[in-house]
């Protein structure tokens, strides 16, 4: 297999073991195990092409640089711990839309970011 194909396979392959949106950082230390010699040029160049064939979406938390996770996941919100600056997804509904919002919006979609203390960090 041509060592461009085995890059990008291994960057792919971190995000179905990893159950949570990734910094580049994060990502490049995780595909390392699968593909080493990585660097962080090669990651972000194939994270723009899995961008752009629909298979990973950025997760923006303000502030903060830009997460990566799986697009084909349902719609879910998303908690960032301030102390070790991991983001876990939260797959519960969180926002049941108030009434008086309905009558004046049509809402298609929310995207709540939680903030403070994961599990590990508590
Ligand atoms: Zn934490």
């Amino acid at each position: 297999m041509k060592r461009e194909t085995r890059q990008k396979q291994a960057i792919a392959e971190v995000f179905s073991i990893e159950e949570r949106p990734l910094s580049i950082q994060e990502i490049l230390e995780a595909a390392s195990k699968f593909a080493p010699n990585l660097s962080l040029a090669t990651v972000y160049r194939n994270l723009k092409i899995l961008v752009e064939q629909g298979v990973i979406k950025s997760v923006e938390i303000p502030g903060h640089a830009s997460r990566y996770e799986r697009a084909d996941l349902e719609q879910h919100s998303h908690f960032f711990c301030e102390k070790c600056d991991k983001v876990f997804d939260v797959m519960y509904d969180l926002l049941s839309i108030p009434k008086r919002l309905v009558e004046q919006f049509e809402v298609q979609r929310h995207n709540c970011i939680l903030y403070g203390c994961c599990k590990s960090c508590k």
